[in-house]
Order: structure tokens, then sequence, then C-alpha cells
């Protein structure tokens, strides 16, 4: 199967998915979306109301954000692959439990990273960051690219955070201002990602000499 036979694959099985109890709450899942061929991948955490409704990820308040923050990088949504770590939208917005997020993230999340094999992974938000950088704190670590199991992730703050917080928003701005950078260097340097490894498992963590 090619990466879109994939891709695709996995998003008719987002939205027929009964794996986990949020399936009986959700309008619609959210399986993601982007060209097949995106370097930048961006994971969020989950749907919200709106992206509930439309089954379509970030098409909100911080969504609309995301759109001003991606062209601070040069990109447009069209350039980007856009997943979250839960498909479905959790009830009156909570955070995802533990088990939500491993059930969604080995059926879904990690099956459209290998697909996909983006350069970068930019994580918004801690859950997403977990994934590949547990124990971490994203107040201190965002911004800062890490080549966990071979690929570059830059964690971010989520955007929500820039609209409850407004002193959040130049700190975004400025990590996404950094991204065209920190992908002519992967260009340059890094070595061929690696399949992802399973959140369970401690991924070995590395610093680039370079950042
Ligand atoms: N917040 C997220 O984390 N993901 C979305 O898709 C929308 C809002």
């Amino acid at each position: 199967m090619t990466a879109v036979d994939i891709l695709q694959l996995i998003t008719h099985e987002v939205q027929t998915c009964t794996r986990c109890a949020l399936h009986t709450g959700r309008t619609r899942a959210v399986p993601g979306e982007g060209p097949p061929t995106a370097e930048v991948m961006l994971i969020g955490e989950g749907p919200g109301y709106h992206e509930d409704r439309q089954g379509r990820p970030f098409v909100g308040p911080s969504g609309q954000l995301l759109d001003d923050l991606l062209a601070l990088a040069g990109l447009q949504r069209a350039d980007v692959f856009i997943g979250n770590v839960i498909k479905c939208r959790p009830p009156k917005n909570r955070d995802p439990l533990p088990d939500e997020v491993a059930t969604c993230t080995q059926a879904y999340l990690f099956r459209q990273i290998e697909a996909l094999n983006p350069k970068v992974i930019v994580t918004l938000g801690r859950f997403s960051m977990n994934l590949f950088l547990p124990g971490e704190k994203i107040s201190r670590i965002h911004g800062q690219p890490r080549i966990v199991e071979g690929r570059l992730i830059v964690p971010m703050l989520h955007p929500a955070a820039a609209l409850h917080q407004p002193q959040n928003r130049p700190l975004l701005e400025a990590d996404f201002r950094r991204l065209p950078e920190l992908l002519a260097t992967v260009e340059r340097e890094a070595p061929a990602p690696a399949p992802v490894t399973p959140p369970n498992e401690e991924p070995p963590l590395e610093q680039l000499s370079l950042f």
C-alpha cells in the first residue's frame, strides 16, 4: 500500500471507530488532514466543539490562530499535515484520559506518522509533547528542537494557551518563526527517520548539537 492508501484507510477507520467510549459522545471523529507529501506534521490535543461539528482539525478559534502562526513560518495549512493525539472530542473538552491516549495513538496517530514520515513534528501542547518527550515541562522546553528516534520534534505551546493568556502569544510566534530554519537544518543534517516509539516506551533522547 502507498502512503496515500494507508492515510485514507486510517481516515476511514477513525471515522467509524468504536474503540473507546469517546465515540458515543461525538458528532464526528476528526482523523486529521493534509497532503501525504507534507514535511511538517502538527499534532494537537484533540477535537473541540467546532472540530467535532465539522470533522476537521483546528477549525475553531485555535485554528484561526494556528493559520496566523503558520504564516509566520511561511507555511499555509495546505502545506502541512494537522493531526491530534485523540480523534474524538471528550465530554466538556476535558483532558484525554491515559487509556484514551494509548488506544487512539496506537491505533491511529503512530500509523499516520509512519505513513507520512514527516521531517519535523511540531507538538502543540503537553499531551502531544508527552508522546515524544515524557516527563518534560512544556513551559520549559517549548521551541527547543530534539531528535527523538531519528526525527526532529519541536515542542510548542498549544495555540489555546495564547488565546487564554495573551502573554503566551509572543512565545508561540517566536517558536513558529524559527520553523523554516529548523526545517532547512533537518534537510541538511538529519539521518533518515526511524519508526515511531510507542508512548509507553522510553525513547532515547539526544539534543541536536546544532541547536
Ligand atoms: N485543539 C486541538 O488540540 N485540536 C484541534 O483539532 C482543535 C483544537
